[in-house]
């Protein structure tokens, strides 16, 4: 049956992965991979987790099924940590829920869901996006248009080319947003341009689908919610993906929010939420516990809260200081060049400006992994990496000659 399978291509974030294992080199830097990573690079566990977890064993907790919905109690607290707990979504009863095997179980299964109930409706996604994401809708049977959204040349955001796309939008389309650390160039959208993006959204009858991965590494644990706080609180509609992996560093445990948000007096939550877990049976039977068990046991201890929310304040200083440090490293080696926009954007990851193939260049000449569009894990750097980085870009400049090198989108 699978005989004929024998040149099943690599996609191309598996491909690095591939091209990264078979490297011998020693000091081969791995900045491909979302993870954070500590001085010794290492991917940290917390000690909320830790104690969590000894916390759950403690009590001899049952392994028998939930429900293809998941944890629920999970649910309402991640709910309550990402809309804020009086947000009018909640109070109003607006919300259904289901905690799924991570976001990236959520974002399929959401496609899965919006392509059922309405055959004809697009998902719009912003150049560049995280290459999984567009597979999850394609994969579903959506059609998949793009919006105008990072400028690659002037390394910000290309609000009016944004907004210009977004208007072209028909009613029923999804619009793919990320609630904060936008994955892959770091760039977020100002309070300003969520309040227009709603205003769109309402005009031309989109349904905004916000992904939150990245809570806590940007600005703040609050402040990272802005955005989709003021968004869920515009719209009538909305779909919600959270992933617990980062803010939690619960990465292999799995564990993710899929909401629904309903209009007022919609009436029909109850067929949502049969539609909801029918969707998630039909795909993976059942979802696993033990990461959203951690997750809603630290929520609901305040000890461990206090202690999760210091450890997520320490990552995400950790971050902006090596933020800091790759622009300095960056501007020193290479004199004249502005790297600010490193230091401006926020959470894991941002973008060098270098063509594709000068990202595979800098693979083979020193040993540096990226994903495409030249994405830099800043997360998972230490100061040595940093220079070498540094040092790499420049001598990738000077293989071209400075001029064009910075004009390169
Ligand atoms: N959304 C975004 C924007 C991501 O970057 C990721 C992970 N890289 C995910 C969702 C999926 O996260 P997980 O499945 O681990 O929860």
């Amino acid at each position: 049956m699978l005989r004929d399978l024998s040149d099943y291509p690599n996609d191309t974030i598996e491909a690095m992965f591939v091209r990264l294992a078979n490297d011998t080199h020693a000091d081969k830097i791995d900045l491909g991979i979302g993870v954070f990573r500590d001085d010794s690079g290492n991917v940290p566990v917390m000690q909320a987790v830790r104690r969590a977890e000894r916390r759950l064993i403690g009590r001899d907790r049952s392994k028998s099924y939930l429900s293809p919905l998941g944890n629920i109690d999970y649910c309402r607290r991640v709910e309550s940590l990402v809309l804020g707990a009086d947000h009018p979504v909640l109070s109003g009863g607006r919300i259904v829920s289901a905690q799924t095997p991570g976001a990236g179980a959520a974002l399929r299964a959401a496609a899965e869901l919006v392509h059922g109930v309405s055959p004809g409706s697009a998902v719009w996604v912003s150049t560049p996006v995280w290459g999984h994401q567009i597979e999850f809708f394609e994969q579903a049977g959506m059609a998949v248009r793009t919006y105008r959204y990072y400028d690659r040349r002037g390394r910000n955001l290309d609000a009016e080319g944004m907004l210009e796309d977004l208007r072209s939008m028909r009613a029923g389309d999804v619009l793919l947003l990320h609630g904060c650390c936008h994955n892959p160039t770091g760039q977020d959208l100002s309070l300003d341009l969520w309040q227009a993006v709603a205003e769109v959204v309402v005009e031309v009858g989109a349904i905004p689908f916000v992904d939150v991965a990245y809570q806590g590494f940007g600005q703040g644990i609050e402040e990272d919610a802005e955005g989709v706080q003021r968004l869920a609180a515009s719209v009538p509609e909305m779909l919600l993906t959270v992933s617990s992996s980062k803010s939690f560093g619960v990465y292999r445990d799995r564990a993710g929010l899929l909401s629904i948000i309903l209009p007022p007096d919609s009436g029909n939550a109850g067929a949502v939420r049969r539609k909801l877990r029918d969707t998630l049976r039909q795909l993976y039977f059942m979802a696993p516990d033990h990461g959203a068990a951690i997750v809603h046991e630290i929520l609901s201890t305040p000890e461990l809260d206090a202690l999760w929310r210091a450890e997520l304040d320490a990552v995400r200083d950790r971050i902006i200081a090596l933020r800091a440090e790759l622009r300095m490293t960056i501007e020193r080696a290479n004199p004249g060049f502005d790297a600010g926009f490193i230091e401006r954007q926020h959470g894991m990851f941002s973008c060098l400006p270098i063509s594709h193939e000068e990202q595979l260049l800098m693979e083979r000449q020193f040993h540096i992994y990226m994903l495409p569009p030249a994405r830099v894990n800043v997360a998972a750097m230490n100061r040595e990496q940093s220079r070498t980085l540094a040092e790499a870009f420049a001598w990738i400049r000077a293989q071209r000659g400075t001029a064009r090198a910075d004009a390169v989108a």
